[in-house]
Order: structure tokens, then C-alpha cells, then sequence
């Protein structure tokens, strides 16, 4: 995502928006601060707007920003030509708005995010605003410096995410689920260093056709290594920013990323061949499971998006060809389509799409 954060409108009490919205730039999001209130806490990750260099240089798809001007926050988002308005609310703050405030709000796709200890004042003052379109922070303890492991950047990607699906507004659209390590980009075992991820030959060009076929792109991850204790959550984060920056280089943007974290033996329901990181992306983002594809380098993607109701393709990069060969298991059915890489299953799947009538 393109994200500019309005930083004359967040003051220090806006401490989780400020250290979430500097954390997503560490997820691999295009992040610019301006005008006003310098990240000085956001590295050299951020993008600082100098005084005087005008918004409308800037492309962004959604505006951040604090409850204290909505008007001005907003004015910076159509500057940008962003669709999406996200503000940090607290019931004080927006019991002071006047009507041209509550008008910038309608004036784009707003969306909210709230404190827990004021969900009840918000409650009450924030009906006007759309209760359908707030969201709360985590209960944890706010980050103490941007991280991009805490909740509350998970809370505000998250948040972003599902505005601009909503904003875009159409009914539920297909997606095309992408394993990453041997489908996207070249197996290395347990990626150690997020510098060693090289995409495969072909990638960028399926995922732009699939893109301007309408299709989400979101990749779906088994990240083991974490709960195996090989390497910590930041890494995965890290490693998943070089994707998204890889790929932004090449003209597209993931519509989101889901992954389990978990071992193969903690029987969570999120680790594939489980559907439900597949199912959260349809609940978030309004995915049509039916027409929307799963493609891996192993049996257990396909099974994936079998057992979320969506077609399952194999591809032969990374395992696909040992994976080719072996036994589905018993009750288990097999891919529905083998292609050697991602590009030959783009074509496929666009086919298919075309013929449902569907892209
Ligand atoms: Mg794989």
C-alpha cells in the first residue's frame, strides 16, 4: 500500500498510530510522513515530506492521520488522490468536530481505529461516524519504538486493507492465493537472510495479468520457523517487506499477506493444508472463495484452497516436481492443475476466469 501519514494531525497521545503507521513502512508499505510532526522515531524507513514540497507530487492510496483535523487530513489525502481516510479517534476529540469536519470525513472512504478504554464513550458519541467503521487498538502495551511485530501494526494493516477493499466497493471478487518460498520466489530451506529472496522468472508478469484481471493477490505462508524457534517474528516481517518492495520495483502491489507462524504440531487451523488464513482474506477483504485460485509448490497449497472451497494448482518450481509425484494420501485429491511455473498457471487461471465470465 501507498500510505501517507498526516503528521500535523497526530500529537503524542496519538503514540499508537504514530509508532503502528511508522511500523508498516517495516512491513514493505510506501510510507510518507507530512507535512508536519517528523517520525523521529521511524528511521530511515519513512519517507519525510519537507515543508513546502507540494502533496500532489505524492501518490497514495490511503491518508493516516488523528482526530484533531479531519478537514486538513483529508484535504492531504485528495491532494495524494487517496481513496481511504483512517484517523485514530477518541470520543473527546470527535465531540468537538463541526459540520465541515463531519463532511471531510464522508468526503472520502473514512475508517476509524479507537482505544480500548474509550469503545464505550465512542460507542455512544461515534453512531454519526458509522459503528461499522471503527475498529479498536490492541490491549497490549503500546510500542515503544516502531515494531513490526506488535499488534497494533497488525490492527492498522489490517484495518487499511479492509477499507480499501471496501472502498473499491464491488461485489466479492476472486483472488489468487500464492504460496511464497518455491512459487514466488526461489526455495532456500528456511530463508535466513530476507536479502536471499529472489523472485522467480515469469512472477512479475503473471502477477500483473492477474492483477489486471481484477483478481487479489495474497499470499498465504506456512512460517514454521518461528514456532520452531529457527528465527524470530521480525524476521518474517522483514522478509515479506523485501517481497512487497521487490515487487512494488516491478509495478505491483499484494493486496495482503497472511501466514502461520506456528509448528506443525501446535494443531492450529491456520497452517496449510488448514483454509483458515484463506478464509480470514475472504472475511477481510471480500473474496469470492469459488472463483479464486490457491497455487503452490506443494500438495498441501492445493489441498489449501481445496478445502477452502477454491481451485488448487500445483506449480513444478521449489518441491513442485518431487511434490508432482508423490501420493495425495488417501481421501486426499490431487491438484487440479500442474503447470511448470506461476506464469504458465497465470495463463490458465486467466482462461479459466475469461470463460466463467468472471475477469
Ligand atoms: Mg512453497
Amino acid at each position: 500500500m501507498r500510505i501517507l501519514v498526516h503528521g500535523a494531525s497526530l500529537g503524542e497521545r496519538e503514540f499508537r498510530m504514530r509508532r503502528a503507521a511508522a511500523a508498516l513502512a517495516l512491513r514493505g508499505h510506501q510510507v510518507f510522513w507530512g507535512p508536519g510532526g517528523a517520525p523521529s522515531e521511524a528511521g530511515g524507513e519513512v519517507r519525510e515530506i519537507a515543508p513546502g514540497i507540494p502533496l500532489s507530487r505524492f501518490e497514495a492510496d490511503l491518508v493516516l492521520g488523528g482526530a484533531r483535523d479531519p478537514l486538513r487530513t483529508a484535504y492531504a489525502g485528495w491532494r495524494t488522490r487517496a481513496h481511504v481516510l483512517l484517523l485514530t479517534l477518541d470520543a473527546g476529540g470527535v465531540a468537538r468536530w463541526n459540520a465541515i469536519d463531519h463532511w471531510a470525513w464522508n468526503s472520502l472512504f473514512a475508517a476509524g481505529l479507537v482505544e480500548e478504554t474509550e469503545a464505550d464513550a465512542m460507542r455512544r458519541a461515534g453512531g454519526s461516524l458509522g459503528l461499522e467503521r471503527l475498529a479498536l487498538w490492541s490491549a497490549e502495551a503500546p510500542a515503544a519504538e516502531p515494531d513490526a511485530t506488535h499488534a497494533d501494526t497488525e490492527i492498522l494493516e489490517r484495518a487499511c486493507e479492509r477499507a480499501l477493499a471496501r472502498h473499491r466497493g464491488r461485489s466479492p471478487r476472486g483472488a489468487v492465493f500464492l504460496d511464497r518460498d518455491g512459487t514466488l520466489v526461489v526455495e532456500r530451506g528456511y530463508l535466513a537472510d530476507p536479502d536471499d529472496l529472489e523472485l522467480l522468472p515469469g512472477v512479475p508478469e503473471a502477477l500483473r495479468d492477474l492483477a489486471a484481471a481484477g483478481f487479489a493477490l495474497i499470499v498465504i505462508s506456512n512460517q514454521s520457523g518461528v514456532g520452531r524457534g529457527l528465527f524470530p517474528l521480525a524476521r518474517v516481517h522483514q522478509a515479506m517487506a523485501r517481497l512487497r518492495t521487490l515487487l512494488r520495483a516491478r509495478g505491483i502491489e499484494l493486496d495482503a499477506i497472511y501466514f502461520c507462524p506456528h509448528r506443525p504440531d501446535a494443531g492450529c487451523d491456520c497452517r496449510k493444508p488448514g483454509a483458515a488464513l484463506l478464509e480470514r482474506a475472504s472475511d477481510d477483504l471480500g473474496i469470492a472463495l469459488s472463483r479464486s485460485f490457491m497455487v503452490g509448490d506443494k500438495l498441501i497449497d492445493a489441498r489449501a484452497g481445496h478445502n477452502a472451497g477454491s481451485r488448487g494448482v500445483l506449480v513444478r518450481t521449489g518441491y513442485g516436481r518431487d511434490e508432482e509425484r508423490a501420493n495425495p494420501g488417501p481421501g486426499m485429491a490431487p491438484p487440479e492443475r500442474v503447470f511448470d511455473d506461476l506464469r504458465d498457471a497465470s495463463r490458465w487461471m486467466l482462461a479459466e476466469a475469461e470463460a466463467a465470465g468472471l475477469a
